[in-house]
């Protein structure tokens, strides 16, 4: 039994584990949501509080990951002017990418024009929040006080803190060496914590998907097809195509080697909708399975989980031409440039959790003269689309990490080669603590 089931990988067993979830959701919501107690202690009981605790325990490592990883990962450059380097190559990418995202959505958007004809009288009131300025999330990004950034989880601010942490140590002679050892056995520890974590997923990714397909709203996607259609093939083209094709020109390596390996973190991604409880995923997937050295991964990945959403831009360029054309609204050429530069800024705004693009839609509909209303005409559908939306947004920041690995050298090749890459360093042994 136990044979068995070491001979599945932790990627398959993730995946089963979804799917499971979901079947069970459909069977409750289809024959027993009637029953009392099966809404009261299965699906609002054991599942949410198990997928609640499963939610808080990737959380949980997300601060004390990047922390640690950053600042091994800095002080091992060889000199300053490699960050700046990398630092330039991976926004430039990252917003390239972006840009490319919304383009592709407002073309979709254009061609298959899924707001014609819509009715609106479903809409009800948004109350949009007004969308912070680029000067103050810029000036954001500095911690005044690097222990409240972490207490508040502030990603940007973490990474800024550790870079130049990591930057005293490697300059700080023989006490940066003595650090910079514990800070990377320190990651190993810490990277140990993530396996076990990853070795609960399968039951974690169960709990979450039964008890929201148990209660997700399927109606309003029937109302709303057209939309739902589009802005998901839209996510599957960028996905598939866009980023094939970016990654076999820029790297010159096997775009479905890519896809295969980045199966988890896709899963995780999509279960939990937030691309920062991903973080510790996207992390392992990048070094242990794409083979990318630590130094790089460790910063591209919580800068792209942070400020790279080109699922989110998708969503809110087709978002943004579907309200126009349910208002019957004619967006000029002009209107839709200013689309993709807002919806750039607001896709590096949206924080990596649940929803939050949706939010920051209002920012990019203000700036054309949409009604922000528009926002609640979309909101039951957009669970689903968050999920499928946040595996595009952490595919994107793997695709340019390996994308900036490569041409700095600092990809390792057999390991992106060797299908069970990483399957390794999954396994969990704990009945045996001390090897
Ligand atoms: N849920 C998305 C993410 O975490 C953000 C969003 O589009 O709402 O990547």
């Amino acid at each position: 039994m136990t044979n068995e089931k070491q001979k599945m990988s932790l990627t398959k067993r993730v995946i089963l584990g979804m799917f499971m979830g979901i079947a069970t959701g459909f069977l409750i919501r289809t024959f027993l949501s009637d029953i009392n107690f099966v809404n009261e202690y299965i699906v609002h009981g054991l599942f949410d509080v198990a997928g609640k605790i499963f939610i808080a325990s990737l959380k949980m490592l997300v601060v004390p990951l990047i922390f640690v990883s950053l600042v091994c990962g800095t002080s091992s450059l060889k000199d300053i002017s490699t960050l700046g380097r990398l630092g330039g190559k991976t926004i430039a990418f990252y917003l390239v990418t972006t840009a490319i995202a919304i383009t592709l959505a407002i073309i979709m958007g254009n061609i298959f024009e899924p707001g014609v004809g819509v009715d609106l009288t479903a809409a009800t009131t948004f109350a949009s929040k007004e969308a912070p300025s680029l000067g103050s999330v810029i000036v954001n990004m500095f911690p005044t006080n690097p222990i409240s950034s972490m207490a508040e989880g502030n990603t940007l601010q973490i990474i800024v803190f550790a870079i130049l942490f990591g930057i005293a140590v490697s300059s700080a002679g023989k006490s940066g060496d003595r650090i910079a050892a514990v800070f990377s056995d320190l990651n190993d520890v810490i990277m140990k914590l993530v396996v076990m974590l990853m070795n609960i997923a399968p039951y974690g990714v169960f709990f979450l998907m039964a008890k929201l397909f148990t209660g997700i709203g399927l109606d309003a996607i029937v109302n709303l097809l057209s939309y739902f259609l589009v802005l998901s093939s839209t996510l599957l083209l960028h996905g598939f195509i866009t980023y094939g094709l970016l990654f076999k020109g820029f790297t010159g390596l096997n775009p479905l080697t890519f896809l295969k390996k980045m199966e988890t973190a896709i899963t995780f991604a999509f279960s939990t909708a937030s691309s920062n409880a991903t973080i510790p995923v996207t992390l392992e997937t990048a070094t242990k399975h794409l083979g990318v050295k630590n130094k790089i991964a460790s910063f591209t990945v919580p800068l792209g989980a942070t400020i790279n959403m080109d699922g989110t831009a998708i969503m809110q360029g087709v978002a943004t031409v579907f309200i126009a054309q349910a208002f019957n609204i004619d967006l000029t050429m002009g209107d839709y440039a200013a689309v993709i530069v807002t919806a750039t800024l607001a896709s590096v705004g949206t924080a990596g959790v649940p929803g939050v693009g949706l939010i920051m839609l209002a920012m990019v509909l203000n700036q054309v003269g949409l009604p922000v209303e528009g926002i609640a005409m979309i909101m039951g559908v957009d669970r689903l689309l968050d999920m499928i939306r946040t595996a595009v947004n952490i595919t994107g920041d793997c695709v340019v990490t390996c994308i900036v690995a490569k041409s700095e050298g600092e990809m390792d090749l057999d390991t992106f080669n060797d299908p069970e890459a990483g399957n390794k360093d999954e396994e969990l042994h704990l009945h045996h603590l001390k090897e």
